[in-house]
Parts: C-alpha cells; sequence; structure tokens
C-alpha cells in the first residue's frame, strides 16, 4: 500500500470552507487506498498576524518566544484538518512538532531539521488513520519549540516524507506548477511537467518562489519523489488525473529530443550593486576589499574586475539590498583607505535575469543566444556570471520584464498556440 504525503499552504487551508476541500481531497486518496500524512501550513495570513503581534510587545521579539507564538498557527491548522476529516468519517490524528518529535537545533525562527523519528506515525499509518502533522515546526535538544523559517512547511512535508521513506510528497498550492517563467510577466510562459532539482534549485536561489529552497535540497539529498500540483481544482477530479497534474521533481535529465536546452527564465530585483572605482590592480586587492564585507557577514553575489589601464581597475560586485548599506558602511570604514581606492559608488536600479537549464551542459551557443537576444532589445548588460547550468546578467531594472520576455521567446519557451 503506498504511503502518500501531502502539504497544504496557507491559501488552500485559508478558512474552513477550504479546510473542508482539503479534508475532501485527503478523503479521496485515502479511501483509494493509500496511507496518508497530511503537512498542513497555518491559514492565510495567520504567521504574519502572530508575528506582528509578537512586535507590537516587542520591536525586536525575544526568538524563543516568537517561535513559541508563530508555531501556534500551524497547531490550529492541524485541529482543524483532523476535526474535518472525522467529520467525513475518516479516522485522523493531529500532531505537533515535539509530539512526533520533529527533532531540529536549536536556531531559534530559522532551526534545521536534524531528524525525524517515524514510529509513531507509522503507528497510526497501521492503525489505518490519517496522521496530520504540523508544518514549519520542531522541538530543540532541550524541548524548546522551533520554527524553520518562513515558507518552512514545504520543508516539513519533504523531510516527513524523507523519515517515512513516502512514495511521492505532493506539495499543494495556488499555483499548478512550476512554470518557465512568472506568468504575470510573460503570459505565453507554460506550465513544466518536469524540472530536475538542479534546475529547480537555481530557479529558487534566483527568485522563483514555488518551493522553499531547502524543501527541494531535502528533496534532492533524500531522493523524494515531489510534485507541485494545484490545490484550487475540485477536489472530486479523479485520483489519476489529479496524481499526474503538476510538476514533477526529478533526479534526472530529461535526454529526449526535444526537451529544450533552457527550462525556465528567473529575475529579481533583490541585488544591489557596488562599484568601487580606481583600486591599484595588484595581488591581494580582491581579499582587501571582500575580505571585511565578508567578515561583517555579507553575502556577495556576482563579481567583476575590468582589465586595468595605467595599473588601476574598477571592481564592482552585487550584494542583497537589505545589506547594500550595511557594505557600504564597510567599504567607507574598512577599504576606501586602506588601499586608496576612488570612489565608492552604489546602484539600487538593477535586476538580474538568468536562464537555467541542465540542457546547457550538451548545448553551445546559449550565452551568445542570451547576449544576442539582448543587444537586439538595445539592453546593456552590466555583469555576467555563470554555473554549469545557469547563466545570470545584471541589466537596468527598467528593462527587467522586456528582457524575461524577450528571451522567453527566443529560447523557444512561448506556448506553442501563443
Ligand atoms: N506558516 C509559515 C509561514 O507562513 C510556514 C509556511 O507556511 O510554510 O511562513
Ligand atoms: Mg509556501
Amino acid at each position: 500500500m503506498s504511503l502518500i504525503v501531502h502539504k497544504y499552504g496557507g491559501t488552500s487551508m485559508g478558512s474552513t470552507e477550504r479546510i473542508k476541500n482539503v479534508a475532501k481531497r485527503v478523503a479521496k486518496w485515502h479511501a483509494a487506498g493509500r496511507r496518508m500524512v497530511v503537512v498542513p501550513s497555518a491559514m492565510a495570513g495567520e504567521t504574519n498576524r502572530l508575528i506582528g503581534l509578537a512586535r507590537e510587545i516587542q520591536e525586536q521579539p525575544d526568538a524563543r518566544e516568537l517561535d513559541m507564538i508563530a508555531a501556534t498557527g500551524e497547531q490550529v491548522s492541524v485541529g482543524l484538518l483532523a476535526m474535518a476529516l472525522k467529520s467525513l468519517g475518516v479516522d485522523a490524528v493531529s500532531y505537533a512538532g515535539w509530539q512526533v518529535p520533529v527533532r531540529t537545533d536549536a536556531a531559534y525562527t530559522k532551526a534545521r531539521i536534524e531528524s525525524i523519528d517515524a514510529s509513531r506515525v507509522n503507528a497510526d499509518l497501521a492503525a489505518g488513520r490519517v496522521v496530520i502533522v504540523t508544518g514549519f515546526q520542531g522541538v530543540d535538544p532541550e524541548g524548546n519549540i522551533t520554527t524553520l523559517g518562513r515558507g518552512g512547511s514545504d520543508t516539513s512535508a519533504v523531510a516527513m516524507a524523507a523519515a517515512l521513506g513516502a512514495d511521492e510528497c505532493l506539495i499543494y498550492t495556488d499555483v499548478d506548477g512550476v512554470y518557465t517563467t512568472d506568468p504575470r510577466i510573460v503570459p505565453e510562459a507554460c506550465r513544466l511537467e518536469k524540472v530536475t532539482v538542479e534546475e529547480m534549485l537555481e530557479m529558487a536561489s534566483l527568485g522563483s518562489k514555488v518551493l522553499q529552497i531547502r524543501a527541494v535540497e531535502f528533496a534532492g539529498k533524500y531522493k523524494v519523489r515531489t510534485r507541485v500540483l494545484s490545490s484550487l481544482t475540485s477536489p472530486d477530479i479523479p485520483l489519476d488525473e489529479e496524481a499526474q497534474s503538476g510538476t514533477l521533481i526529478t533526479f534526472e535529465e530529461d535526454q529526449s529530443m526535444e526537451k529544450a536546452a533552457i527550462s525556465g527564465i528567473a529575475f529579481n530585483r533583490d541585488e544591489a550593486k557596488i562599484t568601487v572605482s580606481r583600486v591599484p590592480d595588484r595581488p591581494g586587492i580582491a581579499y582587501q576589499i571582500l575580505g571585511p564585507v565578508a567578515d561583517a557577514n555579507i553575502d556577495v553575489d556576482m563579481i567583476i574586475q575590468n582589465a586595468s589601464e595605467a595599473g588601476m581597475t574598477d571592481f564592482s560586485f552585487t550584494v542583497h539590498r537589505n545589506e547594500y548599506q550595511k557594505a557600504l558602511a564597510v567599504l567607507d570604514a574598512r577599504v576606501k583607505d586602506a588601499i586608496q581606492a576612488g570612489a565608492i559608488t552604489g546602484d539600487l536600479k538593477i535586476a538580474k535575469v538568468s536562464v537555467v537549464g541542465m540542457g546547457m551542459r550538451s548545448h553551445v551557443g546559449i550565452a551568445s543566444l542570451m547576449f544576442r537576444t539582448l543587444s537586439e532589445e538595445g539592453i546593456n548588460i552590466q555583469m555576467i556570471s555563470t554555473s554549469e547550468i545557469k547563466i545570470s546578467v545584471i541589466i537596468e531594472d527598467k528593462y527587467m520584464e522586456l528582457a524575461v520576455r524577450a528571451l522567453h521567446k527566443s529560447f523557444g519557451l512561448d506556448h506553442q498556440d501563443a
């Protein structure tokens, strides 16, 4: 009898009406002979509300107490869902993270799952019960309640599926799968039938927010067959149809000939560019600039150093926007005079656009097609970075949507019928 984990996001759990629909869907899978574990999020908006309450008392909430508060949203969800299932005549039981237990480290508000004890859940499954476990939360070695960071229920579900050796983890959400790019920007974007873990990791880190990135890492590490699909379909649609819908996250590249070289276009406006001008071109200079930035715990993404002229060069890099001011302050205090640099300037009006695809490893000409497309649109490239399956460029932010649309088209990702 196969074992299936369902995860429902906040929107899917957004009202008691919707929770009743979730119960109907789960009951359908249960009636079809599946052993079922369900991991729901808090009802939509609830985690924000709880964190807001905490902030009304303490501007910088105490992390332990904040987790105590934030974790309650999921506890309400599991209880309501268990009741809804019982009302349908399905035997169900709900658990908080500590009751399973889902063991985490002690890093409040961003804890990592260390292990999950599957025995209690397995005993209930063996007794024919649907088991409902809170997403987002766990318990640390001292018995304190922890949470996994925003969006953490995805990770809870995939980790639970790994611990139980589930046949599949289905992530039900308010979109019907993973798209070639954001359909709000490119109406011609298509749903991908399959996407590899590596591609998902790149897309998630580049700004596509379908799944929490750690959930994808878990799926890859523990080989959990994971599918993203819509919770907005009728709960009564045939199970076979539902089981094939959405996007499957796979571990192997699709080798078929028709497969496009590129799977998706990702983008974000999360970064800012900093340029240190007129730095001497000599060994150690990159370290002298970026060492203090790293010491301040600031992540650097793209880096570019121009060819030097008369022994001087410009050095640019990007950081997350939230750390932009901090990075400028560090450079001012610890770098500028130390290396006798010229002006230090910043630019917030940038966007990062990336093409992602496993096919890049076996196709040539991806970079040149990308650059040709941007040049035909008159878009200037400020920085470039590449990995085995990704090429990213920094451009002026006002051209971001134009760039995404043009690239989507030139890489042949637009709908056939568009
Ligand atoms: N309720 C938590 C949040 O809003 C976890 C989740 O929904 O995945 O971040
Ligand atoms: Mg989510």
